[in-house]
């Protein structure tokens, strides 16, 4: 139980209905604090909050475009309130960039006014179609600004951009992770990204759809290991920003075979058109959490997949 001067410490998770969000307020709610979890319903879904009893929690039905008043004292700010999959923010684009821009200073309004701990969830998108392997923190990124996907990779640079500006300006303890691929239960079957489709396809015994010939690469981390990550990153005193992703990379065709392998299923690989900007390779070089905050994925893919498949 986490207290702090007789009172329970209290988290505000934006984005808490999400796939992310929805195992953050767990994770809290486990180690005693109160949650307040904002969240619009764009992308995110009630049923992923609905096993959550606990009086601690509370979910509060707000658009983070708006700016947010909340009565009670706040210690953390987690701000993951954002289109996420290339489905959503490609459907969303001038919501992608106003959630990034208008939302993340709503957010960090309420930090600053709070006297709260903020945590920017970023992106490894930030770094593009990268031009360094792996990509390390220092590494400054090759985003086009003009394409579909710049509506998703601008709103997070601006908004690092900002928390970096709040932090240096205003004196708000910041903290922003750049978060890589994850995976796990509760994800949307339908929502473009890799890891569910297959799954999706596999269990439908579908051909799998790989795009280009599957050789780009992408780093899967387990939604434990990451959301363990965010919790530390919060509770420490770092404020550049900080990778979190699983460092063990492998092609888009041997994660179809994995998934084949897995479920067992009779399904084939099919190819698709690579889509616009796609990067071609992708993992986080993760020597700075390790050294600041002690962490490492510990959950094999083999191992994820199966707790994803058993909705753990
Ligand atoms: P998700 O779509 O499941 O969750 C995002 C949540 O934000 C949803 O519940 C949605 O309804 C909410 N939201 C969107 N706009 C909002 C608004 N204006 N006001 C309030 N709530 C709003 O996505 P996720 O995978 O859980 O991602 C969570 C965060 O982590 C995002 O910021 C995303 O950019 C970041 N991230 C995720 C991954 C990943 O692999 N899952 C990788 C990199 C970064």
């Amino acid at each position: 139980m986490v207290e702090e001067f007789g009172t329970v410490t209290t988290a505000v998770v934006t984005g808490g209905c999400g796939f992310l969000g929805s195992h953050l307020c767990d994770h809290l709610l486990g180690d005693g604090y109160r949650v307040l979890c904002v969240d619009n319903l764009d992308t995110g879904n009630l049923e992923n909050i609905q096993h959550i009893r606990s009086g601690d929690f509370e979910f509060v039905n707000h658009d983070m475009t708006e700016r947010i008043d909340i009565v009670e004292p706040v210690d953390f700010v987690y701000h993951l309130a954002s289109p996420a999959s290339p489905i959503d923010y490609l459907r969303l684009p001038l919501h992608t960039l106003k959630v990034g821009s208008y939302g993340t200073h709503h957010a960090l309004g309420l930090a600053k006014f709070k006297r709260a701990r903020f945590l920017l969830a970023s992106t490894s998108e930030v770094y593009g179609d990268p031009l360094e392997h792996p990509q390390s923190e220092s590494y400054w990124g090759n985003v086009n600004p003009i394409g579909p996907r710049g509506v998703y990779d601008e709103a997070k640079r601006y908004a690092e951009a900002l928390t970096m500006a709040y932090h240096r300006q205003q004196g708000v303890d910041t903290a922003i992770v750049r978060i890589f691929n994850t995976y796990g239960a509760r994800m949307r079957p339908n929502d473009g990204r890799a890891i569910p489709t297959f799954l999706r396809q596999a269990l439908e015994n579908k051909p799998l759809t790989v795009f280009g010939d599957g050789s780009q690469t992408r780093s899967f981390c387990y939604v434990d290991d990451l959301v363990r990550g965010l919790y530390l990153l919060a509770t420490s005193d770092e404020h550049l920003p900080v990778n979190l992703g699983n460092p063990s990379e492998l092609s888009l065709l041997d994660l179809a075979r994995a998934v084949i392998r897995i479920t067992g299923a009779e399904s084939t690989i099919v190819y698709e058109a690579l889509p616009e900007d796609d990067p071609k390779i992708r993992r986080p070089d993760v020597a700075r959490a390790r050294e600041i905050l002690g962490w490492e994925p510990t959950v094999e893919l083999d191992d994820g997949l199966r707790r994803t498949l058993d909705g753990a």
